[in-house]
């Protein structure tokens, strides 16, 4: 792709886009004055659609007026209201429907996972993870070790980049799990990490893990909504995300997951269980014995918050419209016009730490602007732009593809050229 440095070119793309009017389905948050901001954090906390609040608004008129027995007869039963959700939660991520689950939150579903996946012995006992895996990932990880009496100055192997480098060759992900073989029980990696963008092969390193009888998992929070995922594919043991980021559930909202149907049915995989878990039609007898649901919903617990599950699925329905090939096609362009327009600016100025292989990226890009601090986030911040700033020296940002435009982009460099010019 060949791209211009001007608003008109801008323009141009926007008028082609066959995604442009899905922008006007969500709510863009204003400034003071009633000028939208240029939003660029959908990677952190996506926007609002606009079909949220009647989503919302039909379960609150379900219970008003029919109580418990909204169970069954509302609009959208809740008995089986998880179950609306699992075609297209499924093509997100890419897996069978049997594979997927929405519930619980990110953090949680990790340790859920931890505990079917995570099972030490002394002589198998180490989890492999980003050293700068997010810290939540982290906190999941040294505390599953520390449950099973383990030390995780012994037993948690970090990922570190070489040096003088910021992203992690795969090569050395390879030889770090060949390195620690019969000793590694996880592998457990953002798929998409959090601070870079970097995109791993996700095959490639199930394969490693795999090759030396560890388990492997990934943390798709970066991931989720952002690149299709292929996960049954990938051969991944499990995946957790949330949907309150690309997927654009709300605050908090709850999150994913994906065991492999290999899993499905192995007995001596231990499980925290709960009533959500057991077989459907003997649920209400509440006598029998735990008997799992053959899937993935085996691992469910409670009976889910509604209301936080109607807002993941009003979104799941635009993505269903949309379709995550249509959105990374769009996304590859995008992003690769805020490559091009800010390296405009200048090697000495600016670094962008984000691979620059499209294939090993989503729609985030990690910027460090040298020799500059914080002011420099402050400044684009006042002049109208929501992009995100991570201690030392980066602002993240992100072009969604759903509801950002080419001219977004545009302006966002406009803003972060002066800013510069401005500083010097
Ligand atoms: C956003 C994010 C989290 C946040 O976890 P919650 O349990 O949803 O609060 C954790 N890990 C990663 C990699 C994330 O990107």
């Amino acid at each position: 792709m060949k791209y211009q440095n001007s608003i008109s070119f801008a323009r141009e793309l926007d008028a082609q886009d066959p995604l442009g009017r899905f922008r006007t389905q969500f709510h863009m948050p204003q400034q003071k004055d009633g000028t939208p901001y240029i939003y660029l954090c959908g990677n952190s906390l996506g926007l609002q659609p606009k079909s949220t609040a009647a989503a919302l608004e039909q379960e609150l008129e379900d219970w008003k007026n029919l109580g418990v027995e909204g169970h069954f007869h509302a609009k959208n039963p809740w008995l089986p209201y998880h179950e609306f959700l699992t075609s297209a939660m499924a093509k997100v991520v890419g897996a069978k429907p049997e594979e997927v689950v929405v519930m619980n939150t990110l953090t949680a579903n990790l340790h859920f996972m931890m505990i079917s996946f995570y099972r030490p012995d002394s002589k198998r006992n180490k989890i492999v993870i980003e050293a700068d895996a997010f810290p939540s990932d982290k906190y999941a990880a040294e505390s599953q070790i520390r449950l099973h009496g383990y030390d995780p100055k012994d037993c948690l192997i970090e990922l570190k980049a070489r040096a003088g480098e910021v992203c992690l060759r795969e090569e050395d992900i390879k030889t770090v799990i060949e390195a620690h073989g019969e000793e590694l029980a996880l592998v457990m990696l953002g798929n998409t990490n959090y601070y870079t963008g970097q995109y791993f092969d996700m095959k490639q390193i199930s394969t490693w893990a795999h090759n030396v009888g560890a388990f492997v998992g990934f943390d798709c929070a970066h991931g989720a909504g952002n690149i299709p995922l292929d996960l049954h594919n990938s051969g991944c043991d499990f995946a957790v995300w949330c949907n309150y980021k690309y997927l654009n559930a709300g605050p908090g909202g709850m999150g994913g997951a994906f065991i492999n149907e290999r899993h499905h049915n192995d007995k001596d995989l231990p499980r925290l269980e709960g009533w959500w878990g057991h077989n459907k039609e003997t649920r209400f007898k509440m006598r029998d014995a735990f008997e799992p649901i053959p899937t993935v919903e085996a691992w469910q617990l409670s009976n889910p918050p509604i209301l936080a599950m109607a807002a993941v699925w009003a979104s799941l329905q635009i993505f269903e419209k949309a379709g995550m090939d249509r959105l990374r096609t769009k996304a590859i362009k995008l992003t690769g016009f805020l490559e091009y327009l800010v390296n405009s600016l200048g090697e000495e100025i600016i670094n962008i730490i984000t691979p620059a292989d499209p294939k090993r990226r989503g729609s985030q890009l990690s910027i460090q602007v040298k020799s500059a601090d914080k002011s420099i986030y402050e400044t684009i911040t006042k002049a109208g732009v929501i992009a995100d700033w991570r201690e030392p020296d980066v602002i993240r940002v992100a072009p969604v593809p759903l509801y950002n435009s080419y001219e977004d982009v545009y302006k966002f460099y406009e803003i972060l050229k002066s800013a510069i010019q401005n500083a010097n």
